[in-house]
């Protein structure tokens, strides 16, 4: 079957109207910048007719590009701003960090698994987003050089929150991540920081992601 990019920008508007805005997400810019990023470009080329299902799908090397409406939710729970310095990782295909990228002045994503941080890198070089860097790595150690960030998207669940990643956000930054048991329940966090040693931790609720693995995660399997 053949596409053209008509097609997909249709299906863009769907998946917005359907999975985003109709379970209550709101932001304009986040949803506009969602209706911009070229989903079909991030997953494997078979997989292509199944870019705008709800649900994860298999990126390689036992990942998943996560579900369009988890990585709205995350977006959104970070409340991005125009100026924002921000930090993901686990980059994956780089989608989430693409759509990041939309809406922040700079962003750096990190990936541990090489193969799937070049094909990330590929892409983004492809569609042209300048402001974004993909850089392999242990994600859970952060990014120190970079530091401090207004915002910082974990998209992997970790046993709990890393200590150095909340010292790489800057005052009034926040920090999302799932935090939970590797295979099993695990709910999404929000920490702000509210001041040198203050922090606000909510939770926004039950979610399924695949392990961090790293220094301040989980071991590897
Ligand atoms: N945001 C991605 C989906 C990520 S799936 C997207 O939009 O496609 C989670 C990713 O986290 C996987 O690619 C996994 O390899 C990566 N990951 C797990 N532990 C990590 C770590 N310690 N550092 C960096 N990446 C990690």
């Amino acid at each position: 079957m053949r596409w053209s990019q008509g097609d997909f920008a249709a299906e863009r508007e769907r998946m917005v109207a359907r999975q985003i805005a109709a379970r209550g997400i709101a932001d304009p810019r986040l949803l506009a910048a969602m209706r911009a990023v070229p989903r079909e470009e991030f997953v494997p080329d078979h997989l292509r007719a199944r870019a705008f299902d709800d649900s994860p799908l298999p990126i390689g090397a036992g990942q998943t590009i996560s579900q369009p409406y988890i990585v709205a939710l995350m977006i959104e729970a970070a409340r991005l701003g125009p100026s924002d310095r921000v930090l993901e990782i686990g980059a994956g295909s780089g989608y989430a960090a693409s759509v990041m990228a939309e809406l922040a002045e700079r962003v750096f994503a990190v990936e541990r698994h090489a193969v799937l941080a070049e094909r990330a890198a590929a892409r983004i070089e492809r569609l042209g987003y300048a402001n974004l860097s993909i850089v392999v790595g242990d994600g859970t150690e952060g990014l120190p050089n970079e530091a401090p960030f207004d915002a910082i998207l974990v998209a992997a669940t970790g046993p709990d929150v890393p200590e150095v990643l909340l010292e790489q956000l800057a005052e009034g930054g926040r920090l999302v991540m799932p935090v939970g048991a590797a295979h099993g329940l695990q709910s999404l966090i929000r920490m702000t920081r509210l001041g040198p040693d203050r922090f606000e931790r909510a939770d926004l609720g039950g979610v399924r992601f695949v392990p961090l693995i790293g220094a301040h995660g989980f071991r590897e399997e």
